[in-house]
């Protein structure tokens, strides 16, 4: 496997990083992951747009222009010679001695990788995922697409250890914002199709982007807002939106079946119109 690093090629095993760069002492950084699906890059311009918005809000100099940065994950692929994966790249404030506060003169610290796909399994499509709910303990910029993501490993831990596939978190005021690694969805009990809004309590997921666009196309209704646990907990349908998982059902919530214990129409329909929108994209 070949990572890029800080303007080089290298065999992964070679790959290295100065242990004084911030992303390593403070997770003062920001990430993307782009899925590639059968040979095409899925929604690329949209994760460069927020990698550009995370970069921004924590002025963080973006390591290169976008067409540079194009060219890396293209290279990536073909050297790598994939053509389902996961394409992950990390930009970090730079090296400097440790000190919390911004270092006046530094070069932004840029690595990429790419692995092999590990995307859910047919059972999971077919018959549904569970989660449990967690609080959110995480902190007020969600948005902001941190490789900081202690809050999110914890939940994902315990959701593994509970059997489950993802865990939903649940803020203070009983409200779900999303998935450790997953935007949360649901078709109410009385037929709406609900997502929490965009802004500081979720990130705004590229898939569920997408989702909407379809929904949009498709003349489908849907609501963006809070939605509480019990609400979810009543749902006929909910599921989850992620560049790893695309859409994919969920058939219990906290050991409670959801509706009839089976990925409902909705979903098995937005999953299908995802994977028909993505195939479209032309292979790189
Ligand atoms: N929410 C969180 C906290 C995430 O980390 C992710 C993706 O990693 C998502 C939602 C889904 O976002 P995307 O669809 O861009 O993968």
């Amino acid at each position: 496997r070949i990572a890029y690093v800080n303007g080089r090629y290298v065999p992964i095993a070679q790959a290295q990083v100065h242990i004084e760069d911030r992303g390593y002492q403070f997770a003062d950084g920001v990430y993307e992951v782009v899925p590639l699906y059968r040979g095409r890059l899925i929604d690329e311009e949209p994760h460069l747009d927020r990698f550009d918005y995370s970069l921004g809000e924590l002025e963080i100099a973006r390591p290169m222009s976008r067409a540079a940065l194009k060219l890396v994950l293209r290279e990536l692929v073909r050297r790598n010679g994939l053509s389902d994966a996961l394409l992950y790249f990390q930009a970090t404030r730079g090296v400097a001695p440790r000190d919390h506060k911004f270092p006046a003169r530094v070069k932004t610290a840029f690595v990429a990788t790419i692995r092999r796909s590990r995307p859910p399994s047919a059972a999971a499509i077919e018959q549904g995922v569970s989660v449990i709910t967690l609080p959110d303990i995480r902190w007020e910029r969600c948005d902001i697409k941190s490789i900081g993501l202690l809050p999110n490993l914890l939940a994902k831990q315990k959701a593994t250890m509970a059997g489950a596939f993802e865990a939903w978190l649940v803020e203070a005021d009983g409200t779900i914002s999303e998935g450790s690694s997953t935007n949360a969805w649901i078709v109410t009990a009385d037929g709406k199709l609900v997502t929490r809004d965009a802004g500081a309590a979720i990130l705004n997921g590229i898939t569920r982007q997408r989702v909407i666009k379809l929904l949009e196309n498709q003349g489908i209704a849907f609501e963006q807002r809070a939605f509480s646990r019990e609400e979810a907990l009543a749902a006929r349908e909910a599921f989850l939106s992620s560049s790893s998982s695309f859409v994919l059902p969920i058939t219990k919530i906290d050991g409670h079946a959801v509706g009839e214990g089976k990925p409902g129409p909705v979903t098995r329909r937005l999953r299908d119109v995802y994977v028909a929108a993505a195939l479209e994209t032309p292979v790189l």
